[in-house]
C-alpha cells in the first residue's frame, strides 16, 4: 500500500516551488513532481513585487533574493530625448519600497534550496504528470518517470490534494477537461540581456516612441534587460538587430557581443474558468497566463499558493479527524478572489501593453504632455505606483 501525501503538487517552476514551502512550513507531508531532469537557466521572470516578497519572507527566501537582487526604487519615461515623467514605487510605509529584480534561475535556485531545507526528498525530478483518478479519500496520480538513461517507467503516487503548477500549457488543466478563455494581443517583443552602459543605474527606464515603446531595467551584475515593442515576429531574433533597434528608437549603444539571453515573444492570455476542480487546484499560470510586459505573472501565481496554504492545511487536517464545515465557502470564497485578482492584473498587463503601441507623432506628443502632467499628481502618482507595484 503506497503511503498518501498530504498534497501532492505538479511543476518545480516559481509557483509549484512556493507552494511547496509554504505547505512544509506548515507541517504538511508534501512531493512535487517536475518533469526536466536538471533546473532550468533560462531567464523569464526578473520582476518581484513588494506583495510577493511578503510571501517570500514567510518562507525565508526573501533575504537571500534581496541579497542577489537589484532594488529598483522607481521608473522614468522619455520620450524624444525629453523626460515625460517619472514614478516612485516606494510607497508610504512599505516594507519592501521596491520592485526587487532578480534573473529567474537564481529565483528558482533559491526557492528549491528552501524546499530542500525544509523536507528532505521533497522534489522528484524526471517525473511527468499524466492525470489523476479519484481513489478512496484522495487521488492516484499517474504519470511517467525518465531517469535519462533508460525508457520511462510508469509512475504512480497516492495524495489527499493535488496542485496543478505545470504553467501555462497545463497538461492537468486539459486532462480534466477545463478550456481557459483564450486571448491573442496584435503585440510582439524582442527581449535581450546586455551590459549595462547606460547612466541609468538601479532605475527602470521606458521610451514612448512613434513605432513602438522600448522598456529598460536592471539586473544583478551589471546587466540591463531591453524590451522592444516590434510590429511582427521578423525571423530569427539576433542580437546586432535587437542593438539596432534600440539605437534607431532611443539613441542608446548596447554592445551585441554583450548579449546573455535573447527571446522573442506574442502576447495570449489564458484565463481557466475556475480553479478549484474537486481535489485539484489549478495556480499559477496553469490557471492564468498573462501578458509578460508588466511582470505579474509569476506574483500572482506566489499569491494564489499564499492564499490557498492555510486552507489546505485546514482540509488536510480536517480529513484527518477535525471537520470543519466552513471550508468549501472558504475554498469558493478564495477561488473568486483569486480569480478577480488575475482578471485584474490581466486588464493592467493590456493597459501596460497599449501605451507602448506605435502612433503617430503628434498623437504621441499630446498623450506624452497629459500622461507627464497627470503622473505630477501625488494622488494620482500613488495611485499609478501601486497599480504598477501589484498593491
Ligand atoms: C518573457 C517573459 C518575461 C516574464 N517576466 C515576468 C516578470 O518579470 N515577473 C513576473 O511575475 N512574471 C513574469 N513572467 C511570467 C512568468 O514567467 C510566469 O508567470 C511564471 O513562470 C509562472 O510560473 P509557474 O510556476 O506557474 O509556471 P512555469 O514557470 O511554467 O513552471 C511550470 C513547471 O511545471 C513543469 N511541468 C509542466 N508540465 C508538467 C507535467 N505534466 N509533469 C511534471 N511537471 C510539469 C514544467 O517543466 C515547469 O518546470 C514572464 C514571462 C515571460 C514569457
Amino acid at each position: 500500500m503506497q503511503a498518501v501525501l498530504d498534497v501532492g503538487i505538479v511543476g518545480a517552476g516559481p509557483v509549484g516551488l512556493c507552494m511547496a514551502a509554504l505547505l512544509l512550513r506548515r507541517g504538511l507531508d508534501v512531493a512535487v513532481f517536475e518533469k526536466r531532469a536538471g533546473a532550468g537557466s533560462q531567464s523569464r521572470a526578473i520582476g518581484i513585487h513588494p506583495p510577493a516578497l511578503a510571501v517570500l519572507e514567510s518562507i525565508g527566501a526573501a533575504v537571500p533574493l534581496i541579497g542577489s537582487g537589484v532594488q529598483i526604487r522607481g521608473g522614468t519615461a522619455y520620450s524624444a530625448g525629453r523626460k515625460v515623467g517619472s514614478l516612485d514605487f516606494g510607497l508610504p510605509g512599505a516594507e519592501y519600497p521596491f520592485i526587487l529584480s532578480v534573473p529567474q534561475a537564481v529565483t528558482l535556485a533559491v526557492l528549491e534550496d528552501r524546499v530542500a531545507q525544509l523536507g528532505s526528498g521533497v522534489l522528484h525530478r524526471g517525473v511527468e504528470v499524466l492525470d489523476s483518478a479519484p481513489t478512496d479519500g484522495g487521488l492516484l496520480v499517474r504519470g511517467r518517470r525518465a531517469d535519462g538513461a533508460g525508457p520511462a517507467e510508469p509512475f504512480e503516487a497516492r495524495c489527499r490534494f493535488l496542485v496543478a503548477a505545470d504553467g501555462a500549457r497545463s497538461g492537468l488543466r486539459a486532462a480534466l477537461g477545463v478550456t481557459p478563455a483564450v486571448r491573442s494581443y496584435p503585440d510582439h517583443y524582442l527581449m535581450g540581456d546586455f551590459h549595462d552602459g547606460t547612466p541609468y543605474g538601479s532605475e527602470a527606464v521606458l521610451f514612448l516612441e512613434p513605432p513602438g515603446i522600448v522598456e529598460c531595467f536592471p539586473l544583478p551584475g551589471g546587466i540591463r534587460r531591453w524590451v522592444v515593442r516590434i510590429g511582427s515576429p521578423d525571423g530569427e531574433p539576433s542580437a546586432s538587430g535587437l542593438a539596432a533597434l534600440i539605437e534607431e528608437r532611443t539613441g542608446a549603444l548596447v554592445d551585441p557581443a554583450s548579449n546573455s539571453m535573447l527571446s522573442a515573444f506574442g502576447v495570449t492570455s489564458r484565463l481557466a474558468p475556475a480553479m478549484v476542480h474537486g481535489r485539484t487546484v489549478l495556480i499559477g499560470d496553469a490557471a492564468h497566463e498573462l501578458s509578460p510586459i508588466g511582470g505579474q505573472g509569476m506574483n500572482l501565481g506566489w499569491l494564489d499558493a499564499a492564499a490557498l496554504a492555510p486552507l489546505l492545511e485546514r482540509m488536510v487536517r480536517a480529513e484527518r479527524g477535525r471537520t470543519d464545515p466552513t471550508l468549501h465557502t472558504e475554498l469558493a470564497e478564495l477561488e473568486r478572489a483569486r480569480l478577480r485578482a488575475a482578471r485584474k492584473a490581466s486588464r493592467q498587463a493590456g493597459i501596460n501593453m497599449a501605451l507602448g503601441r506605435p502612433m503617430p507623432p503628434p498623437v504621441l506628443r499630446l498623450r506624452n504632455a497629459i500622461v507627464g502632467r497627470v503622473v505630477r499628481r501625488p494622488a494620482v502618482a500613488g495611485f499609478v505606483a501601486r497599480r504598477f507595484t501589484m498593491h
